[in-house]
């Protein structure tokens, strides 16, 4: 049997974050990870700068041999209607790539790890976790994102169909023939809005590389919908005319829908194993890496024991961190029901709207940013 303080499913921003802070605090730590690293996450890659702030990210160390883009202005707009142009004037979010990026934060958190060997088997032996027969803890990270193991043994609270958003994406090097025909500029990704307002889209520029993406509160049809989406930028001549190779899918639960369970006696999930992406943009990173550290916090405050007094503090906080929403029984979607019902599209063609509302609020929540004392 391999022992540690800590075992951690998943090495994503959410399993390395928690191992980072543990693993500073000189705790044994374990992290195992189906994938072997460098791997790649489905993921437009864009991130705001808390997330830099919440993991003390040295950027000039990063950017060396990675690409880092930053992210002043953006284009904002309808799928087939026009579209407004929102200058920052200096960098407000930045573009990394998952593969690099996941790989970095794992490899910087120095923590012991297990790559290549997907979690079968979740037991609870006395007062231990076993894992795949092998593996043992008194404590438990789910940090294996949507389809965790560990979420899947905890289950929901309340009953009832959680939405889920269903998003597809291709990422590819710009060096073909094709690059002088891509219009879109690194510094301002270009984001569109469904006509129906269940989702948006995306073409985002990150140095040589180019993501494209659709995602959706409603599953039906969503390759059709990505499909002329990429139809639509080609006609807007934004994008060469093939895009190489075959866009990838994923799946998530926005924040407000969410109802898995946050903890258990010796357990605790982390990012979107637990549902945590904000509910009006799907940015999932950011509370990924809060929510790992909150745990790591949670772990070290009550001396390396979580029972279910230290389960309900961790729920707490993320209650008091994320908001209400996850508790509410009719929660609203990636837009307000009512905002879409009774304003709908033609907000989003108000400059001032789009600014302040989708970007400022929705995308950036410039209104929650704050740091952390380092660890
Ligand atoms: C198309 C798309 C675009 C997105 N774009 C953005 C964006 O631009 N910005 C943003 O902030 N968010 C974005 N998100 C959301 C974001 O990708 C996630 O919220 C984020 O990756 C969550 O991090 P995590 O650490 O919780 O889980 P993950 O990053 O999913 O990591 C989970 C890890 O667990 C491992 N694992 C899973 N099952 C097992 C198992 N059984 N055994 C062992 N290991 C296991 C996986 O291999 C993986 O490495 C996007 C999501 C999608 C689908």
């Amino acid at each position: 049997m391999v022992t540690a303080e800590v075992l951690i499913i998943g090495g994503g921003p959410g399993g390395s974050s928690c191992a980072w802070r543990l693993c500073r605090a000189g705790v044994d730590v374990l992290l195992i990870d189906k994938a072997e690293f460098p791997r790649d996450k489905v993921c437009a890659g864009w991130i705001t700068p808390a997330v830099v702030d919440e993991l003390q990210l040295d950027t000039a160390d990063y950017s060396r041999d990675r690409t880092f883009q930053p992210i002043t202005s953006f284009r904002v707009g309808l799928i087939d209607g026009p579209a407004t142009d929102l200058d920052y004037g200096r960098p407000v979010s930045y573009g990394i790539r998952r593969c690099e990026f996941d790989h970095y934060l794992l490899a910087r958190s120095g923590v012991r790890t297990v790559l290549g060997e997907p979690v079968r088997s979740i037991r609870r032996e006395a007062e231990h976790w076993v894992l795949n027969d092998r593996y043992q803890a008194p404590l438990l990270i789910g940090a294996g994102g949507h389809f965790c193991p560990v979420a899947q043994t905890l289950g929901d609270d309340g009953g009832g169909q959680q939405p889920v958003v269903a998003a597809q994406e291709i990422e590819f090097r710009l060096d073909g023939p094709g690059e002088s025909g891509c219009q879109v500029r690194g510094d301002r990704p270009e984001l569109y809005f469904c006509r129906d307002l269940l989702g948006y889209a995306w073409c985002f520029r990150k140095g040589d590389y180019l993501n494209v993406g659709l995602g959706r509160e409603d599953r039906h049809c969503l390759a059709e919908h990505v499909r002329d989406f990429a139809d639509w930028l080609r006609r807007q001549q934004r994008v060469r005319d093939e895009l190489p190779g075959k866009f990838r899918g994923h799946a998530y639960l926005l924040y407000d829908h969410s109802r898995r369970r946050l903890s258990d006696d010796g357990v605790l999930l982390v990012g979107d194993s637990a549902g945590l992406a904000y509910t009006q943009s799907g940015e999932g990173i950011r509370p990924a890496i809060e929510s790992g550290l909150m745990a790591a916090e949670t772990i070290l405050q009550s001396g390396r024991k979580l029972g279910v007094a230290e389960g309900k503090r961790y729920e707490d906080e993320i209650l008091r961190r994320f908001g209400r929403g996850r508790m509410e029984p009719h929660s609203s979607g990636w837009l307000p029901t009512g905002l879409r019902r009774l304003l709908g599209r033609s907000l989003l063609q108000n400059a001032w709207f789009a600014r302040h509302v989708v970007m400022d609020r929705w995308f950036l929540h410039r209104d929650t940013r704050k740091q952390r004392p380092p660890p």
